[in-house]
């Protein structure tokens, strides 16, 4: 009966409605979005009274009811797509978007977008054009290849060689470069459903030439080397180089491509980072088709790059699958306004997020990391306190796996509240802060922090610290 005189106590759906808290909100809200809130609220409420969670009375009243709602109907407006801090020190971070687009390819895509552009349009000859043309030139500009073809991404860049060159026929892999990247692309399986028959050779640790030639019949088609781009073999292990590979593909007539998978313009050597093989010297070695990603080390839109053999790139072209893999406008519009900075190395390593993260020096580093913490200690709470330590930044995106340029972070604590709580606040934040939780410490590594993250961070200590008071 209890139940019953609580039942009847909750405030109706219009009543909640009509309460200034939420008319206020019709402004910036549309009503089918205040009406679900509203409604959601009231079950939640029916539904602990029901379980007799033990209610409080002034939960029921209906400014408090009008106030949750509101608070309700502006997470159900939030766009499941957001903004957040990456304060992991991880660059190019698949799970937060891999790389951010340079200040000139976003002004590019957007003047692209809000214009009608010459996408497939001839304009010497007024005719219809091939939207295939537009970074083709520059491509083959910066490396030096024959011929170049965009698509969607690298998988599709991987699947559409194969399929196009090996469909029913052999390619001879080493057993150390069956590889998966993140997300369930395995190079095996990628193969299989390309119609491409694997024949892989060696051993996990060691392949030699002889491995390869041993394994050519005349059903093979093609001599494929991946990139183990998300790991590092060490000790006791050899493989062949790619240009080795060429020679044995040039005595039995066969194409040797190569994944690059991350695939760099610039020699990370220079900046004291693992060499991590570039574009040019896969080119370099005879690679007659090479693929890599728009939006690993290249730092641009997400893309799959095709590089290579004149014949085999116009053989790649007229493949009707490579349609479904079509690069829309958005993603050239951007990724040749990338290229462009590449004309002039230095330029792209000072205006491409990817790279100027990833070049960082340990001195810019410990500046900004002091900053950030004498800016949260100048908040002057007395929970919270914020110190620099040493430790090390990952360049991600499946590159570069043994690279661990020294970084600078900056560790919060906040008195009452453990660091996984802490963690948690800061992920729920209106921003959310995506921070490392390392040995119970909660840190950020300002290598990968953008303009204005430093005060979103402090206003996420600040909500933190209200919260656990509450
Ligand atoms: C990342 C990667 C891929 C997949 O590239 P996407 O652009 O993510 O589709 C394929 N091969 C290798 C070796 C990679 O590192």
């Amino acid at each position: 009966m209890k139940d019953q005189k609580l039942l009847s106590a909750l405030p109706k759906v219009d009543q909640v409605l009509d309460h200034p808290l939420m008319t206020a909100m019709l402004k910036e809200l549309p009503k089918v979005i205040l009406l679900k809130a509203v409604r959601e609220h009231l079950d939640e409420l029916r539904n602990v009274i029901l379980a007799d969670k033990g209610l409080a009375p002034e939960d029921l009243a209906l400014e408090a009811v009008a106030d949750k709602s509101a608070q309700k109907a502006r997470e159900l407006a939030r766009p499941s797509l957001r903004e957040v801090v990456n304060a992991t020190g991880v660059v190019v971070h698949t799970n937060l978007g891999r790389s951010l687009l340079a200040e000139s390819a976003l002004k590019r895509l957007l003047a692209l977008n809000i214009s009608y552009s010459n996408l497939e349009y001839d304009l010497e000859k007024g005719k219809r054009g091939s939207r295939y043309s537009h970074v083709e030139g520059i491509l083959k500009e910066l490396t030096g290849a024959e011929a170049a073809l965009v698509v969607n991404n690298n998988a599709a860049a991987v699947y559409l060689a194969l399929q196009t060159l090996a469909v029913g026929k052999e390619v001879v892999l080493s057993r150390g470069q069956m590889v998966e990247i993140g997300g369930s692309f395995r190079i095996p399986d990628v193969m299989a459903r390309s119609g491409a028959i694997l024949k892989a050779v060696g051993a996990t640790n060691k392949t030699h030439l002889h491995d390869y030639e041993n394994a050519i019949t005349e059903e093979t088609g093609l001599l494929l080397k991946v990139h183990t781009s998300n790991f590092a073999i060490v000790g006791f292990h050899k493989e062949v180089p790619l240009s080795e590979l060429k020679e044995l593909g040039q005595r039995y007539d066969l194409p040797v491509m190569e994944d690059l998978g991350s695939g760099c313009l610039v020699d990370f050597a220079t900046l004291g980072l693992p060499t991590e093989p570039t574009v040019l010297d896969s080119l370099k070695q005879g690679a007659d088709i090479v693929t890599f990603s728009g939006d690993k080390l290249l730092g641009g839109p997400q893309a799959g790059i095709i590089l290579g053999d004149k014949n085999l790139v116009e053989k790649l072209k007229k493949n009707p699958v490579n349609r479904a893999f079509r690069i829309d406008k958005f993603t050239l519009a951007a990724l040749e306004a990338t290229l462009e900075l590449y004309r002039d190395q230095s330029k792209a390593l000072a205006e491409i997020p990817t790279l100027r993260m990833i070049s960082s020096t340990y001195r810019e580093l410990t500046a900004r990391a002091a900053a950030l913490a004498r800016r949260i200690n100048n908040l002057n709470l007395d929970e919270v306190e914020a110190v620099t330590e040493n430790g090390v930044s990952r360049v991600g995106g499946g590159a570069l796996p043994l690279a661990e340029p020294r970084t600078k972070l900056v560790r919060v604590r906040v008195k009452g509240l453990s660091a996984t709580r802490l963690e948690s606040h800061f992920r729920a934040f209106s921003k959310p802060v995506i921070c490392r939780l390392e040995d119970g410490r909660v840190l950020l590594d300002v290598r990968t922090l953008q303009k204005g993250d430093a005060n979103i961070i402090v206003e996420a200590v600040k909500q933190a610290v209200q919260q656990s008071a509450e």
